[in-house]
C-alpha cells in the first residue's frame, strides 16, 4: 500500500470506512444538520464534504432531491432569506449494531447568477462561497450543476476560479439533458469532457436529468468513489 503525499490534505479527512455495499442508500440517508451564514460559524473540519454549486435555476435543488430520494430536502434552502446559506446534510450508514454512523456531508451552496442580485449580495456570495471553497480542508469535491443547454456561464467561471486555487475534485453535471436531442447531448457532453480533461484527472463530466431521473447511478458512483476511494 503506497502512502499519499501529506500535502493532499483531503486524504487526512477521508473516512476510514470501506466502500458501502449500497451506495444509493448512503445518499438516501441524507438528513439536514445545519445552515451556516458566515464562515466563522462553521464547525471544525471533520468528515469529507461534497459541495453542490450552480447558477440559480440550473436545477441544483432538484438534483440533490433526486440523488437523496427526498422530495423536499434541498428546497427548504430556497425559502426567501435562506438562500445565502451553506446547508449541510449528513450521510450515514448503520454499523453492525444498527447504530447510525456518519460518513460525510453534502453541502448545498447558495446559487448564483440571479439577475436581481445587487453588488452587496454578490460580495456576500464571494466571501461565503469563495471562502468556503478556498479554505475548507474537509471539502473534497464539488459537483457543478449546469443547464445542459447553456453550460459554463458567467458565475460558473467565477466558481471554477475559486476551485482552481484549491485543486479539489470536480464533476460537471449537465442537468436538464431531457431538453436536448441525441446529437445535442453528445455535443454537450463532449464539450464538458473537454473542459474536464483540460483541468486534469480530478475533473469529470456527465449528462443528467432530474426530471427523468437519468444519470443517478453515474453520479452516485462518482461521489462514492470520491468518499471511499
Ligand atoms: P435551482 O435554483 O438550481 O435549485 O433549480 P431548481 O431545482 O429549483 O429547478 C429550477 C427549474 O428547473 C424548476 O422549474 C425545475 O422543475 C426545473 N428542472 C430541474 N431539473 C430539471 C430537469 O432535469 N429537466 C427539466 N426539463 N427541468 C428541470
Amino acid at each position: 500500500m503506497g502512502h499519499r503525499a501529506a500535502s493532499q490534505s483531503r486524504v487526512f479527512y477521508r473516512s476510514p470506512a470501506t466502500r458501502p455495499l449500497l451506495p444509493l442508500a448512503l445518499f438516501q440517508s441524507a438528513r439536514f444538520v445545519t445552515s451556516v451564514a458566515e464562515l466563522h460559524a462553521i464547525a471544525p473540519p471533520g468528515l469529507p464534504e461534497i459541495a453542490f454549486a450552480g447558477r440559480s435555476n440550473a436545477g441544483k435543488s432538484t438534483v440533490i432531491n433526486v440523488l437523496t430520494q427526498q422530495k423536499r430536502l434541498a428546497f427548504a434552502s430556497k425559502t426567501p432569506g435562506r438562500t445565502q446559506l451553506l446547508n449541510f446534510f449528513a450521510l450515514s450508514e448503520k454499523d453492525e449494531h444498527g447504530e447510525r454512523v456518519d460518513r460525510g456531508f453534502l453541502v448545498d451552496l447558495p446559487g448564483y447568477g440571479y439577475a436581481k442580485a445587487d453588488a452587496g449580495q454578490r460580495a456576500t456570495w464571494d466571501e461565503l462561497v469563495g471562502g468556503y471553497v478556498r479554505e475548507r480542508q474537509s471539502l473534497i469535491g464539488i459537483v457543478l450543476v449546469m443547464d445542459a443547454r447553456r453550460p459554463f456561464m458567467p458565475g460558473d467561471d467565477a466558481l471554477l476560479r475559486f476551485v482552481d486555487r484549491r485543486g479539489c475534485l470536480l464533476h460537471f453535471l449537465l442537468n436538464k439533458s431531457d431538453q436536448l436531442g441525441t446529437s445535442e447531448k453528445r455535443a454537450a457532453l463532449a464539450t464538458a469532457r473537454k473542459s474536464a480533461a483540460a483541468i486534469g484527472p480530478r475533473a469529470s463530466a456527465q449528462l443528467f436529468s432530474g426530471l427523468k431521473r437519468e444519470g443517478i447511478e453515474e453520479l452516485t458512483e462518482t461521489l462514492t468513489r470520491w468518499l471511499f476511494a
